[in-house]
């Protein structure tokens, strides 16, 4: 086993203060700044840092892309830790594609893996998140991502064939199809498999260094359509029934509040321009894109006074089910009262996946906070309902603190509709915004002071809304160590977590404190 020393003079560890200060906060969270940051740049590093660095005391805290903002890397206790930064492994083997498996290294972006799975005619079969252009399949993993492909494939963790997992004590535990050979991928079924304990684990079991994900051939035909309800239950009923008859590959909703703040964002404009060069550019899919769904880009404003809208993309094996799929959804959103309208959105989006995350501020530089709940279909309004009506109750001090709130919708699966308002208020930027930011958008956002009090204000509103949301049951992503995942667990389930977290850690080192998880007793 190398020393920490050892380490530090091979470059894989680094205890610059400058450095160890950038990874101290999340997009929401602050905590304390690691003792040192591990950048491994191969699976034998990752595995040997993680091996000192927990041998000699301290806490292992895996980051991904860092895009988070639940805490999961922010290490709120007293206990000294190493931060691993996994952005060094970037290996990504196809030798199993023809089986329909990609393995991958932790640190791989989802656009990166998108571009080169593309090139073989292929995609994953859960395909990223929205901030894919710089969060990692091992952070997606660990969050248990929705977004791209979740019409089909609900979650990150729905596509998961198996982990390559580092426990603090540098041994290698393999699951799934990397379960009983390192070199090559197997069949997954033989007996319980220990995959799906590790999906959305925040880390808390251990770091993930490899990850085998289901690949599918790309869709040969793609559309969009959008649509205006004048309430919200129209909305969320239609999207629930497009969810159940599986007919999107993605649906995606806004409440009026965001739907204007959407059109007033100058990216927006921006994105027009990125389609039209795309479109100008004539490249098969999107000449097929523009055809097939009659692309208009409507101009920026051309969301304002819609109401709630629903923008729903399609995939087909050919152009014939395409129109199959699209009539399908105008009759279901029709049968709700809703109105077709320009298709600009879905089809921006599906031209380009992964954009830059000009989206972590709001249209005037505010901060930007979501909290989000995974709800049954049919309880999805009443979610709306209890969350409209806990900004009620906290209007005053919204108001007074020029907080803002607007609600964007989603689905995952058959039949789960997910409601995410999003929080923006007025205050100083931390540096990881400035990392993510467009240096033209950094450039027109004015500096503006800490506001200690608002940011309180919003975390108090994030707790509320996940509380009036409780008698729902609502299932969460993104645990960290905001979400009361240990909280609402029975004694069993609890015995049984806390006697797996012992198991894999015995000693208290791997990311101790997310999923709300205590160290085992004894443990230092
Ligand atoms: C603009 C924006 C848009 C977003 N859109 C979406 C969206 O569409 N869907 C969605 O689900 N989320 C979304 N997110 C939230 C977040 O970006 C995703 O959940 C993403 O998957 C985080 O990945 P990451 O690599 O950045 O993880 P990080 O933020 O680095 O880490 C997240 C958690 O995973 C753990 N972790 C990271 N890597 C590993 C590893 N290799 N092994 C074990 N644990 C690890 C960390 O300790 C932490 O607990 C968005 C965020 C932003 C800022």
């Amino acid at each position: 086993m190398s020393t920490l020393d050892e380490l530090s003079a091979a470059g894989i560890a680094s205890a610059d203060p400058q450095l160890r200060a950038r990874f101290n906060h999340d997009f929401f969270n602050s905590g304390a700044s690691p003792e040192l940051v591990l950048a491994p740049r191969s699976l034998a590093e990752a595995r040997e840092a993680i091996q000192a660095a927990a041998a000699s005391g301290l806490a292992v805290v895996p980051r991904g892309g860092g895009m988070s903002y639940t805490g999961g890397y922010v290490a709120a206790g007293q206990q000294r830790f190493a931060l691993v930064d996994l952005r060094g492994l970037t290996a990504i083997d196809l030798s199993s594609a023809d089986d329909g498996i990609v393995v991958v290294e932790a640190g791989v972006t989802w656009h990166q893996l998108w571009e080169v799975l593309k090139a073989r005619g292929l995609r994953a079969n859960f395909w990223g998140p929205l901030s894919g252009l710089t969060a990692t399949v091992g952070g997606g993993l660990s969050q248990n991502a929705i977004f791209w492909g979740s019409g089909q494939t609900a979650t990150a963790g729905d596509a998961a064939r198996g982990f390559e997992i580092a426990l603090p004590d540098g041994e290698i535990l393999r699951t799934g199809v990397l379960a009983r050979s390192a070199e090559r991928t197997g069949v997954r079924h033989f007996g319980p498999d220990l995959t799906q304990l590790f999906v959305g684990d925040a880390g808390r079991f251990g770091v993930k260094l490899r990850i085998a994900l289901a690949v599918m051939p790309l869709p040969q035909a793609t559309g969009g359509l959008s649509f205006s309800f004048a309430a919200p239950e129209a909305l969320l009923a239609a999207m629930g029934d497009i969810a159940r008859a599986g007919l999107a590959a993605q649906q995606v909703g806004f409440d009026p509040v965001l739907a204007n703040l959407r059109s007033r964002r100058q990216s927006l404009g921006e994105d027009f321009k990125t389609l039209t060069r795309l479109l100008r550019g004539q490249g098969s899919i999107l000449k097929g894109l523009r055809d097939a769904a009659g692309v208009t880009l409507a101009g920026r404003g051309f969301l304002e006074g819609a109401g709630f809208t629903l923008h729903a993309m399609c995939e087909a094996r050919s152009e014939r089910s395409l129109r199959e799929l699209l009539a399908e959804v105008t009759d279901i959103a029709g049968r709700h009262g809703g109105t077709g309208i320009e298709n600009t959105i879905p089809t921006v989006m599906a031209a380009a996946p992964f954009t830059p995350l000009n989206g972590v501020i709001g249209p005037n530089g505010e901060r930007w906070v979501p909290v989000h709940g995974l709800f049954q279909a049919s309880r999805a309004a009443a979610a709306y309902r209890n969350y409209l009506d806990t900004l009620d109750v906290h209007r005053e001090i919204m108001e007074r603190l020029s907080i803002s709130s607007a609600a964007l919708f989603s689905a995952a699966g058959p039949g789960v509709i997910v409601i995410e308002p999003m929080f923006f208020w007025p205050d100083a930027l931390e540096e990881l915004h400035r990392e993510t930011l467009e240096e033209k958008v950094m450039k027109r956002t004015k500096p503006v002071p800490a506001n200690p009090e608002a940011r309180d204000a919003v975390a108090a509103l994030r707790r509320a809304v996940v509380d009036a949301w409780a008698p729902l049951d609502p299932g969460h992503l993104q645990v960290g160590r905001s979400y009361p995942f240990a909280q609402r667990l029975d004694s069993t389930q609890r015995r049984l977590f806390e006697g797996i977290a012992a198991l894999v850690d015995p000693l208290g080192r791997s990311n101790p404190g997310a999923l709300g998880l205590e160290c085992p007793r004894g443990a230092p």
